[in-house]
C-alpha cells in the first residue's frame, strides 16, 4: 500500500504541474483574446413548436485559439471567472447581442429575442454593467424584452438581497429571465413563485431520455404543466430527433432548441437561415 501511495504521488505531481501550467497559459491567452476582441458570439435557433418558426436565439460564446482551435466555454468560462475576465466577456456578448437582435427584429420578426448566459458571479457583481446594458438597449431603440438572461437555479436559492434586487431591476427594464438547466440541481421550487421568472429551460438530460414510454414523459409533462400554471413558458434543450420534438410538442412544450434544428452558428449564417425561413 505504501508503494502504491508513492507511485500515485510520483504520477500525480507532474500532472498537476502540467495542469497548472496549461491553466496559466490559457488564462494569459484568454486575457489577450478578450483584449483584442477575438472571442466570437454564435447563435443557436430557438424554435416555436406550434408554428415551427425561429423566434429566438441563444448567444453562445466561442474562443478560436490560434494553436488549439476552438476551446469550449465549459473549459474557459471557469478560467474567466477566476480571473475576473468574465465581466469583460459578458459585456462583449451583451453588446454583440443587442446589435444582432435589432437587425433581426427589423429583418425577420418584430418580437425577436436573444438570450444571454450569465454565470452566478456576473449576476451577483454588477460592476456598473447594468447601466451599460440599458445604454446598449437605448442606443438600438430596443425594449428590455429583446433580451432574456439565462441563470441557473442555484442563484435563486441563495436568498441574498443582491439577487432579488437584480431581478427587480430586470423586471423594471422589461429584461426577461430564464432558468437554465432546469431540473438538474434542486428540489425546492418555491423560488418560482417568489421571483419574476419568464422561462424554464428543460435540461438536455431529460430530452435525451425521451421515448414514448409513459415513464419518460412523466417528468417533462409535469414540469410543463407546472410552468404553465405559474405563467411561465418552457424551452426544451438538446432536441436532436423528430421523435423528441413531437413528444415535447404533444406534452405542450412551447419552444425547443437543439441540433435537430441547427447547431450554434456564426451571426451571418444564422441570419441566412432566418431569412430563408421568412422567404418560405
Ligand atoms: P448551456 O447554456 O446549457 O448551453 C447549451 C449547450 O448545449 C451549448 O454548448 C450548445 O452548443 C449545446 N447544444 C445545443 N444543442 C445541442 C444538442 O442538440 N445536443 C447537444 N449534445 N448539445 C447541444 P456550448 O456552446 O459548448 O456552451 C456550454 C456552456 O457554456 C453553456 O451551457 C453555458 O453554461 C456556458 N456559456 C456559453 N456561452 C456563455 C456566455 O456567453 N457566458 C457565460 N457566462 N456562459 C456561457
Ligand atoms: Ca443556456
Ligand atoms: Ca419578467
Ligand atoms: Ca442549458
Amino acid at each position: 500500500a505504501k508503494d502504491q501511495g508513492r507511485n500515485r504521488f510520483s504520477y500525480f505531481t507532474p500532472n498537476l504541474q502540467i495542469a497548472a501550467q496549461s491553466r496559466l497559459r490559457l488564462s494569459n491567452d484568454l486575457r489577450l483574446a478578450v483584449n483584442e476582441q477575438q472571442l466570437e458570439v454564435f447563435f443557436q435557433p430557438v424554435v416555436d413548436l406550434a408554428s415551427g418558426r425561429i423566434l429566438k436565439a441563444e448567444a453562445l460564446i466561442r474562443w478560436p485559439h490560434a494553436q488549439l482551435g476552438y476551446i469550449s466555454p465549459l473549459e474557459f468560462i471557469p478560467i474567466a471567472e477566476s480571473t475576473g475576465l468574465i465581466y469583460h466577456i459578458g459585456e462583449q456578448v451583451f453588446k454583440v447581442a443587442t446589435y444582432w437582435v435589432r437587425r433581426w427584429r427589423d429583418l425577420a420578426h418584430p418580437d425577436f429575442q436573444i438570450s444571454i448566459n450569465q454565470s452566478p458571479l456576473e449576476f451577483q457583481n454588477d460592476q456598473g454593467r447594468y447601466a451599460d446594458w440599458l445604454q446598449h438597449l437605448r442606443r438600438h431603440q430596443l425594449p428590455g424584452q429583446a433580451i432574456t438572461i439565462e441563470i441557473t437555479e442555484g442563484l435563486l436559492l441563495d436568498a441574498s438581497t443582491k439577487v432579488a434586487t437584480r431581478l427587480l431591476e430586470f423586471r423594471d427594464a422589461g429584461i426577461q429571465v430564464a432558468i437554465d438547466d432546469f431540473g438538474t440541481g434542486y428540489s425546492s421550487l418555491s423560488y418560482l413563485q417568489k421571483f419574476d421568472i419568464d422561462y424554464l429551460k428543460i435540461d438536455q438530460s431529460f430530452t435525451r431520455n425521451l421515448t414514448p414510454s409513459l415513464n419518460d414523459l412523466a417528468l417533462p409533462e409535469a414540469i410543463i404543466m407546472m410552468a404553465h400554471k405559474l405563467g411561465l413558458s418552457v424551452i426544451a434543450e438538446g432536441v436532436e430527433t423528430t421523435l423528441q420534438r413531437d413528444l415535447l410538442r404533444q406534452a405542450g412544450c412551447d419552444f425547443a432548441q437543439g441540433y435537430l434544428f441547427s447547431k450554434p452558428l456564426p451571426p451571418e449564417e444564422f441570419e441566412a437561415l432566418l431569412l430563408a425561413q421568412e422567404a418560405s
